[in-house]
């Protein structure tokens, strides 16, 4: 039987889609339909023979589906050749219901559908995805990998806020958290690369992309993690602010009658590194700096220093810390965020050497020195294969 999993990650606006042995890890190809209801479209195809780009006007995610089928048949591989094991999903917000993968059925796109207020956004592109995808893959089984499941673990103490206790009786107002699965991915590589059993490892695991989360791992389980309710909480992100005094969004409606959709759009799309600079693509940010921007240079220091206090909170949160693990865009190949955010932290075992954590290199490693008690790592994430993955385990129990 085969191990291939067609992973979908369905956007308001995209379809990102990837074709994963995920036994291996091995992408045998993969793709990207964007500007999906725009007037034109564009999609990218990686398959065996190469890359492949197009223009082409894409009204909805049904066409854009299609369009990546063609694009297999097209640039291979050709699906009549590749015997799909089945289709995982990712899913934004499983709310407090989902703490593992499920199989979707009618009775799961209902209780999906009811998370929609949680995550108005995301979960009702999730489910266009899953709706299309099920007409065209009839006889697959569907499986919903949620960002949030990882993080169903947490304490009561950690994810209740201090509002009146209705809140969360009745509209669910608590922490949930995201980026769940690259969480579960690059803890598990990281216990491996450590040479333990995830379940005796304690890790501060840094996910800094273009959004970014940080989580403390207690034994191979989430005990505590920065985004909240949605993923507006927690550190500095490319396009959005991460920690705030809530009564900032009072200020401005009282003060300068801003409309609560104006203060949410520019709080997730205008600020963060974008906010302070203009600009949320991180490279962009570092050449800016290293030119003498100061506003790139206050950005870099403001970004960073809101990850050493996480780093410190986790500390606290952990008692014992065996790895601070980097992951994702900036987390894998920014040397300079890893020291920054960790310099100064000597007192408490974490030793950056310097020429580890400079030396270029695309795998899985330790950065630190070796008298460092607490391990630095960097580690890809491989957010695709884990959905593949869990996408096997529900439907090989
Ligand atoms: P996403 O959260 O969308 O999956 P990624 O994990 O791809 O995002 O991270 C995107 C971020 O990583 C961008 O800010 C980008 O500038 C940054 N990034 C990518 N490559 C580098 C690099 N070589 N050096 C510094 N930053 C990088």
């Amino acid at each position: 039987m085969s191990d291939y999993v067609l992973v979908i990650n369905a956007g308001s606006s995209s379809l990102k889609y990837s074709l994963v042995d995920g036994v291996s890890g091995e992408a045998v190809a993969s793709g990207l339909v964007e500007r999906i209801g725009e007037s034109q479209g564009h999609q990218v195809h990686r398959g065996p023979d190469g890359e492949s780009n197009g223009e082409l006007s894409i009204a909805m995610h049904e066409d854009a589906l299609r369009a990546a089928i063609d694009a297999f048949g097209t640039y291979g591989p050709s699906l009549d050749d590749v015997d799909i094991a089945a289709v995982g999903h990712r899913v934004v917000h499983g709310g407090s219901r989902f703490a593992a993968p499920v199989l979707v059925d009618d009775a799961l796109v209902a209780e999906v559908t009811d998370l929609v207020p949680l995550a108005p956004l995301h979960n009702p592109a999730n489910l266009e995805g899953i709706e299309v995808a099920r007409r065209l893959f009839p006889d697959l089984p569907h499986v919903a990998v949620f960002d949030t499941a990882f993080h169903q673990t947490l304490p009561p103490h950690a994810y209740t806020y201090a509002v009146p206790s209705e809140w969360l009786e009745e509209y669910g107002i608590r922490r949930y958290g995201f980026h769940g699965t690259s969480h579960a991915f690059v803890s598990g590589q990281a216990a491996r690369l450590l040479g333990h059993d995830p379940a005796d490892v304690n890790l501060i695991v840094l996910h800094l992309g273009n959004g970014c989360s940080a989580t403390a791992v207690r034994g191979g389980e989430s005990v505590d993690t920065s985004m909240g309710l949605t993923p507006l909480e927690g550190l500095v992100m490319g396009t959005r602010s991460g920690d705030l005094d809530p009564a900032i969004q009072t200020h401005l409606v009282r003060e300068l009658g801003w409309s609560v959709d104006k203060i949410d759009h520019a709080l997730n799309h205008d600020s963060g590194l974008k906010g302070l600079t203009g600009d949320n693509d991180f490279r962009e940010l570092s050449r800016r700096q290293a030119a003498g921007d100061e506003r790139a240079q206050l950005a870099f220091e403001v970004y960073c220093y809101r990850i050493k206090k996480y780093v410190g909170a986790y500390y606290a949160v952990l008692g014992r810390v065996d790895a601070i693990v980097f992951t994702a865009g900036v987390g894998e190949h920014s040397a300079e965020v890893r020291a920054a955010s960790l310099q100064g932290l000597d007192r408490l075992g974490i030793q950056v050497d310097p020429d580890r954590n400079t030396a270029p290199s695309s795998t899985a490693r330790s950065v630190s020195t070796d008298d460092s008690s607490v391990a630095v790592l960097v580690i890809p994430t491989n957010e695709e294969w884990q959905i593949a993955r869990e996408t096997l385990a529900v439907i090989r129990p």
